[in-house]
């Protein structure tokens, strides 16, 4: 059992994908973001702003939350990731 990470410290996911340089386009739960996954020209990527889960409807890329996509966008481990946004220690 891992007790140094705090995911209730996780960023807000709408403010997490705008200070980032993805701003979300749409309303409701699930919103749309240029995907950085792949060479993306129209929003492909859908983001549920609740948890930070995210699918790209285009590549395929997805995962669960905000450290899954910070993971797989700057190729992070999972504990640099949580460093990364302040929910390790
Ligand atoms: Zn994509």
């Amino acid at each position: 059992m891992n007790t140094k990470f705090h995911k209730d410290r996780l960023p807000n996911p709408l403010e997490y994908f705008e200070q980032n340089g993805f701003p979300l386009v749409g309303q409701g739960e699930w919103r749309s973001a240029i995907c950085p996954f792949h060479g993306d020209t129209k929003p492909s990527l859908r983001v549920r702003i609740e948890t930070g889960a995210f699918r790209c409807l285009a590549c395929g890329e997805k995962g669960g939350d905000l450290l899954a996509f910070h993971q797989k966008r700057f190729g992070m481990s999972f504990k640099d990731a949580c460093i990364a946004l302040g929910v390790w220690g």
